[in-house]
């Protein structure tokens, strides 16, 4: 598959410098906010062009394709994946060992399923809540009132914690979006005194990553304006 990785080394370069900007609009340390590049159908080829400019965070969606990735890409030595797919549990084997962060955890089947692995492998596995902000009925999520319910669920397993919460609110403008992102930014202050490993708020994407961080996102998730328009879906 032909990529342009001219294109995507200046769109990366492009996006980062903005990233930075709405930090330090915001009175942020540009380096409180990560960038994580949203691969999902897009060849290993593209990743390795965005790694070699610097890139070190990248997203999968798919837990298939996740791993298919991990293996074409495993001379990458630094590389950290993002899973912020909506995860299964007979899926929780191919995602974790080897991902940074898990970032959209809405039951507490998955959470078991994720503590198995992680202590199978010795490892801490980090997660993130996802939130139904706007109460979507089509949309995955936690209501922001049973967030307390699982964060009390992961506390009692020894190999999964949860690090914050994640959202992915309706497409609109972003100063449409704002209002979401700010809900997710106070549901974590409010639960943050009792959970206190409760520090990450993954939210922003293409369109309005700039209005997250204003917001207090740590992770903005940017796949279209880095990579392109995505092609179908590769499994
Ligand atoms: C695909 C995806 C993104 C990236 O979206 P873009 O609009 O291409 O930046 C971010 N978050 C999630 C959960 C996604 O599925």
């Amino acid at each position: 598959m032909d990529i342009d990785s001219q294109a995507i080394v200046a769109r990366l370069e492009s996006i980062r410098g903005k990233v930075r900007d709405a930090a330090l609009a915001a009175g942020r340390p540009p380096d409180s906010v990560t960038l994580v590049a949203v691969s999902k159908t897009h060849p290993a080829a593209a990743i390795r062009a965005a790694y070699e400019a610097g890139q070190r965070d990248f997203g999968e969606n798919y837990a298939q394709e996740l791993a298919r990735k991990r293996v074409e890409l495993e001379d990458l030595a630094e590389i950290r994946w993002h899973f912020i797919g909506a995860l299964q549990s007979n899926k929780a084997k191919l995602v974790v060992p080897g991902t940074a962060l898990v970032h959209a955890i809405d039951r507490a089947s998955v959470v078991e399923a994720l503590q198995r692995r992680a202590e199978a492998a010795g490892i801490i596995a980090e997660v993130l809540v996802e939130v139904n902000v706007a109460g979507e009925h089509s949309k995955a999520g936690v209501a922001p009132e049973q967030v307390e319910e699982l964060l009390s669920t992961a506390a009692a397993l020894s190999s999964v914690r949860v690090r914050g919460l994640m959202c992915l609110p309706p497409v609109g403008e972003p100063e449409k979006v704002r209002p979401y992102f700010r809900r997710l930014r106070e549901l974590r202050e409010s639960l943050a005194g009792r959970h206190p490993s409760l520090d990450l708020l993954s939210m922003g994407m293409s369109g309005d990553f700039e209005v997250a961080i204003a917001e207090g996102s740590t992770h903005v998730r940017v796949g279209t304006a880095i990579f392109g328009e995505r092609q179908k879906r590769v499994g």
